[in-house]
């Protein structure tokens, strides 16, 4: 049979649409440069190349996963966020590109301030704190996770992406651990999807932690929890910036707003959803 990579493209490409994976295209392409270590162009100079018995193997292996629809993010162990590459898998939520918005906002808020202090709640894979220090390396940001399994991932992402300024801290949100300082930033993606819409979630999503994202009976118990928890650690001018799901903002701008914040407001993603919601400490 035939086994160049373009036939394997192709491959690739036909399974991932028969199992109603919807960028088969995108995709496809991932995985052939994930196999082979080409980058596009090498491909472009390569597709008659044959691949070899152990790619063909690792490649059959890959795709019996995907169809499954364990996310291909866990599948190849690793995902781009912010220009930074990140661990993931099991156990962890995978960065989202949404979530940029976050890092953009966060930015945006300590860019005034100098050798400001960060923390980033619900860390996980670190996606956002990470970001954060690489791009401020003038910053101290604390990443506070409270399970083993994604904590594992941060510490590795800290380490693979050299931010020696971001530092790992164990604990619970709902403890008010970490919340023993004063911040120039916190931030946060908390879990936030309505307990009752767990169910209604992408088959991808199911292989993610549910932890990670069941935010309570109407989605915003950590909204709740945080700001309450954690106002008194934010230093004079300082703010807290968080990613709300889909129709969150407006309850998350009250619950800051009847919290005391001031100058709260809300930032779209590259979707136009109302991503993220801020605010300040007078
Ligand atoms: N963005 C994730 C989703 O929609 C949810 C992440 C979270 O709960 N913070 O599946």
């Amino acid at each position: 049979m035939d086994n160049t990579i373009f036939s394997a493209y192709n491959d690739i490409k036909r399974r991932l649409q028969a199992a109603g994976i919807e960028d088969y295209g995108f995709e496809a392409r991932v995985i052939i440069r994930h196999i082979t270590g080409f980058d596009n162009k090498k491909i472009m100079l390569n597709y008659n190349m044959p691949l070899s018995a152990a790619a063909q193997s690792k490649l059959g292996e890959i795709i019996k996963r995907r169809v499954a629809r364990c996310p291909l993010q866990y599948i190849l162990g690793e995902w781009s966020f912010y220009g930074l590459n990140f661990k993931v898998g099991e156990g962890v939520l995978i960065p989202r590109p949404d979530t940029e918005t976050v890092v953009d906002t966060a930015l945006k808020l300590i860019s005034e301030k100098a050798a400001p202090k960060v923390l980033d709640l619900c860390a996980g894979s670190g996606a956002i704190g990470i970001s954060i220090a690489a791009n401020r390396p003038d910053s101290r940001v604390y990443l506070l996770e409270k399970y083993e399994k994604a904590a594992n991932y941060l510490k590795e992402n800290i380490k693979q992406n050299m931010v020696n300024n971001a530092q790992y801290i164990s604990g619970d949100v709902l403890k008010c651990d970490g919340a023993g300082q004063l911040y120039d930033l916190i931030v946060s993606n908390p879990p936030y999807i309505a307990s009752a819409d767990m169910k209604t979630l992408q088959p991808e999503v199911k292989y993610e932690p549910e932890a990670a994202l069941d935010g309570g009976e109407d989605g915003l118990m950590f909204y709740r929890a945080i700001t309450e928890n954690y106002k008194s650690a934010i230093a004079p001018g300082g703010s807290i910036c968080f990613e709300v799901g889909i129709n969150e903002a407006q309850s998350v701008r009250e619950i800051l707003r009847s919290a005391g914040f001031s100058g709260v407001e809300t930032r779209k993603d590259l979707a136009g959803v109302d991503r993220v919601v801020f605010g300040t400490v007078k």
